[in-house]
């Protein structure tokens, strides 16, 4: 893969070291963690304040919006006194759309200005319209003009830049000729790169946010690609836009930007949650951390290129045949994927039955229950379930011959799991022909060196149903995401279209809240990551301290990942210093209201400046347009201007019916 040195496992993306005053970012030093403030910059007291509260709790970088040249005037003073205060030794960075003379103005003052390569000096009207190559061209030329006083004078005070491109304002000259595409993001920041590699500047860092992790994974890959044909190495600042808050917003952002640590790539990262900024930062924290502790050497990578043939930068999802689980379910290419829980043992199902599998549950019942056989006996007690179905996690020293007219019993499409080594060749044979002859599925856990060696056996049982997964799918060499990308290939070769069953299987239990992070965290890196891969037909979050939590994170996973959405998707942005009401609260309080609207998208967005843009592909957006008043919109359409707020709930959901996407919240029956 040309954007990364190994699928399989993580070794860093070698980047120019870029110092934002003290701070090292990209290079050899350590991932880069950082936030925003998000009180009004012109009040300098409480941006000092939240600056400081940020610093406390470990935040490396912090941002401060400069929405005008006023505000950027305020850097200078936020700037002094936060030296006073003791935290000289941590970078600022100004926030600027659209104003060249605002960034003008914050450069003096401050380490870093980020600028969108959207709207820096160009005003977004919307405009179709085509653009020959001479229009394009004295576009360009117009742009030079207009960036190049401020590159010139970073490189006077020895500033940094970032060319921040967000999915949702690009320019109207990007949007003509590439779209609201990954292509158009890259090509957005490749035309403020090359005006800095013009001026022989380049202390520049990189940054291609979407609230959709998928479109951000691929902006970022393809980003590497083309920086890298242009001997472009700078280095990448990672996040997910709008992604929200509570659960839900760790998972996106753990998705998006854990997927692309995984690979290597990523040198600071910001996780934006629609809540005080200090939370960002233990979140942020966690990632940067696991990511680190899988860096590998570059020469710790096989001679032999290891191959994976999938695109990726165009999401597809993997192709597989189509299997019946119990008597009720299917997983296969039009299926989401089916969510799983582990049971434990035989004794437990009684009292999971009713919770797990219960109608009652509306969209987020656990599909499948994981129980462990420790003797072939336990087989002769298992309950027939009414919804579902069971995987029975076989002991290892329970053969094939010893199931023998155990199974009989069971319902057809009841799954069996059973662990294969490379030597296994007979066990699987056998094991094959028991599933085959009682109707059930044969789940194989093996690594993929255990696969290619038993690649003869499975070609020929091939007409068996069959499930694959990796039970212990961290090696020693790689990570678990690259464990799966590995068996999907080696399926590849065999020509299998077998599901593929992503199993979560780390000790942690969820116990804490610590715990729950760790295992949100894992859970989003593997199945999110591989999730936006186009890998993965079931999912299992496994523990047996609370199932029910588990099946439920299973499904925000799910979600986060765009991959079966069981629920209202909420886009909300993390508020700044631009923000018209009270983000935090709004979210919860139409949370409230809304959050049963499965396959409904709302957007709810601070200000009207940016809101809209960075909206992507909400149907329905609620934004600040002015103090005490929303605009609400359809699509990219605004509908409604300057309602007062206290009306705009009411106003917002009369708009959601009035478009036929209304269904009222079922009664509380549990
Ligand atoms: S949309 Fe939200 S975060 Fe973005 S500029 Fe407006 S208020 Fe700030």
């Amino acid at each position: 893969m040309s954007y990364c040195a190994s699928r399989f496992r993580t070794v860093r993306r070698p980047t120019l070291a870029v110092n934002i005053g003290s701070v090292g970012v990209g290079g050899n030093h350590p991932i880069r963690i950082q936030s925003m403030t998000t009180s009004d910059t012109q009040d300098v007291a409480a941006t000092l304040k939240q600056s400081i509260a940020l610093a406390e709790v470990g935040c490396e970088i912090i941002r401060i919006t400069a929405p005008n040249v006023a505000a950027a005037k305020c850097l200078q003073q936020i700037r002094t006194q936060f030296n006073a205060a003791g935290f000289g030794h941590i970078p600022l960075v100004a926030d600027i759309h659209f104003l060249p003379s605002a960034a003008m103005e914050a450069v003096e003052h401050v380490e870093k200005v980020r600028v969108n390569p959207g709207n820096y000096a160009d005003k977004k009207k919307f405009a179709v319209r085509e653009y020959s190559d001479a229009d394009y061209d004295a576009e360009l030329e117009r742009l030079h003009d207009a960036f190049s006083p401020l590159v010139k004078r970073s490189r006077e005070l020895g500033r940094v830049l970032r060319i921040g491109t967000n999915h949702g304002s690009l320019s109207d000259r990007i949007m003509n000729r590439y779209g609201d595409t990954p292509l158009g993001m890259v090509e957005s920041a490749l035309e403020f790169l090359r005006i800095g590699a013009a001026h022989s500047y380049h202390q520049m860092i990189l940054s291609m946010k979407s609230s959709n992790p998928k479109v951000m994974i691929q902006a970022y890959r393809l980003l590497v690609e083309r920086m890298a044909q242009e001997d472009m190495h700078y280095p990448l600042h990672l996040g997910v836009t709008e992604a929200g808050d509570g659960e839900d917003g760790r998972i996106k952002s753990a998705i998006g930007i854990g997927s692309l640590l995984l690979d290597g790539l990523g040198d600071t990262i910001r996780v934006s949650l629609t809540e005080d900024s200090v939370y960002e930062i233990p979140v942020a924290r966690a990632i940067a951390d696991k990511a680190m502790s899988r860096w590998s050497a570059s020469d710790s990578l096989p001679v032999a290129p290891e191959s994976d043939d999938i695109d990726p930068y165009q999401f597809t999802r993997r192709p597989t045949v189509e299997i019946k689980l119990g008597g009720q379910c299917t997983v296969g290419p039009k299926q989401p994927p089916r969510v799983l829980v582990r049971a434990g043992q035989p004794g437990n199902l009684a009292a999971l039955l009713p919770v797990l599998l219960s109608p009652k549950l509306k969209d987020t019942p656990a599909e499948g229950l994981i129980v462990s056989i420790a003797t072939p006996d336990e087989l002769g007690v298992l309950p027939v379930l009414s919804a579902g179905f069971l995987v029975l996690e076989l002991a290892p020293e329970i053969s094939a011959a010893e199931l023998g007219n155990k199974v009989a019993s069971l319902t057809p499409g009841t799954v069996l799991l059973q662990r294969f080594s490379a030597a296994d060749a007979e066990s699987l044979e056998a094991y094959a022909a028991v599933a085959r002859a009682h109707q059930l599925v044969l789940a194989i856990d093996a690594e993929p060196a255990a696969i290619l060696a038993l690649r003869a056996t499975i070609a020929a049982i091939l007409d068996t149903p069959l499930l694959f997964t990796i039970s212990r799918a961290v090696s020693t060499s790689g990570h678990a995401t690259g464990g799966y990308r590995q068996l999907a290939q080696a399926l590849r070769n065999l020509g299998s279209n077998a599901p593929i069953w992503i199993r979560n299987t780390t000790a942690s239990a969820i116990r804490t809240e610590t715990s729950f992070l760790s295992k949100l965290l894992e859970a989003s890196f593997l199945t999110g990551g591989l999730l936006c891969d186009g890998i993965g037909d079931l999912v299992s979050i496994e523990t047996e301290a609370d199932p029910a939590r588990a099946t439920q994170l299973t499904y925000n996973v799910l979600q986060g990942a765009g991959a079966r959405i069981s629920k209202t998707e909420f886009v909300a942005c993390p508020s700044c210093g631009r923000t018209l009401f009270d983000l935090q609260t709004t979210t919860q309080r139409i949370r409230a209201q809304t959050g049963h609207l499965k396959g409904v998208k709302l957007a709810i967005m601070g200000c009207i400046v940016n809101g809209p843009g960075e909206m992507a592909d909400a149907d329905f957006g609620y934004v600040g347009g002015a103090p005490g008043k929303i605009n609400l919109y359809v699509g990219k359409n605004c509908v409604q201007y300057n309602i007062p707020q206290v009306e705009a709930d009411a106003r917002l959901i009369a708009l959601i019916k009035a478009h036929g996407k209304w269904t009222d919240p079922e009664p509380e029956t549990l």
